[in-house]
């Protein structure tokens, strides 16, 4: 390292380490894509390309970082999550969410000609991201965390759906919709969906009702409760796990193929089937 008397500067540079043993969210939204939506004339309320080419650059982040576990995302929002046990960059909070962001970015952006073939990006219109790190002290809260996302992205379809099957199938305009739907509770809209449009919204696509959730994918196992919370273990005895059996997980972790499912994260099924989540032990590959 090169010496020189401006090196002081370095140590203005503040520690922001997050603390260990706890689970990390950094969660990702879209800037003004409201207006992105609009000039590429996104469909309303869903645009399924949108949501495919989201989950498309999801996939690719969770490929990148086998520290991640788990990610859920729904509209221009996605949240990964790394295991209590994560030690990538020394738990640094500005180089996780920034080294998250630029990597979903960048694979949004590369595989935006794939999805939208015929509406080539331009500029000032270029997708861009902003992200935050929250960290969590338990799976429970995570849990809760990952349940108020997914509560979020129900209500808010819900909404949306009725909306603008109020304007585009009822002719109604923006203004009379949303003054309509003001005070309204779920059964309200779905009462309207169904009574005046013939819509049950029961059978609208999974994807817009549940959101997203990208994983690493083992064998299903029979759903056992989740006892003692196995995240939730001494960070002395995380230490002791030896270099090899660290390597070794971070092997199986690459191995295992991260899919995309449009399920209940709330109920405790998801989890239970597949405890290798919360727990950071890799399960069995598929044959
Ligand atoms: P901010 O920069 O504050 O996040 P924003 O314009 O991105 O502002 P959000 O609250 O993040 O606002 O909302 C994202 C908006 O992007 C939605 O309201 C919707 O209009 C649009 N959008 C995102 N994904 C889709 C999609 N798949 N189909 C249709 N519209 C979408
Ligand atoms: P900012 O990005 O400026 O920090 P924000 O945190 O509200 O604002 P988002 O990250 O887009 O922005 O918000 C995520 C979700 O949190 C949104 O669905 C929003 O409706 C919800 N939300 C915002 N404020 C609150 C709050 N005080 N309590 C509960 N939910 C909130
Ligand atoms: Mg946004
Ligand atoms: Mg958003």
């Amino acid at each position: 390292m090169a010496n020189s008397r401006f090196e002081y500067v370095k140590s203005f540079e503040q520690p922001d380490v997050l603390l260990p043993n706890t689970w990390i969210v950094v969660r990702i939204d879209g800037r003004g894509f409201h207006k992105l939506s609009d000039h590429y004339a996104f469909v309303k309320p869903n645009d399924r390309r949108a949501l495919d080419l989201m989950n498309a650059a999801a996939v690719e982040v969770m490929k990148e970082l086998p520290d991640l576990c788990i990610g859920y995302g729904v509209s221009d929002e996605f949240s990964f999550v790394f295991h209590p046990s994560c030690q990538l960059f020394e738990r640094r909070n500005g180089k996780l969410v920034t080294t998250i962001v630029s990597t979903f970015t960048a694979h949004y952006i590369f595989k935006w000609s794939e999805f939208f073939p015929s509406t080539p990006l331009q500029p000032p219109y270029l997708p861009s991201f902003d992200g935050r790190a929250v960290i969590y002290p338990n799976s429970r809260i995570l849990r809760d965390y990952m349940s108020w996302r997914q509560v979020d992205c129900h209500i808010n379809n819900l909404y949306n759906t009725t909306f603008w099957t109020m304007v585009q199938q009822g002719g109604m305009s923006n203004t009379d919709a949303e003054q309509e739907l003001k005070g309204t509770v779920s059964g309200d809209k779905n009462e309207i969906l169904f009574k005046r449009f013939g819509i049950n919204y029961n059978n609208e696509e999974e994807i817009y009702k549940k959101g997203s959730v990208v994983y690493r994918k083992f064998e299903l196992e029979e759903p056992t409760p989740i006892q003692t919370s196995v995240d939730e273990v001494s960070p002395l005895t995380e230490q002791k796990q030896s270099r090899s059996q660290q390597d070794k997980i971070k092997k199986l972790r690459r191995k295992a193929q991260v899919v995309v499912d449009h399920v209940d994260i709330i109920k405790d099924e998801f989890w239970e089937r597949r405890p290798w989540i919360i727990s950071g032990n890799p399960g069995r590959l598929p044959a």
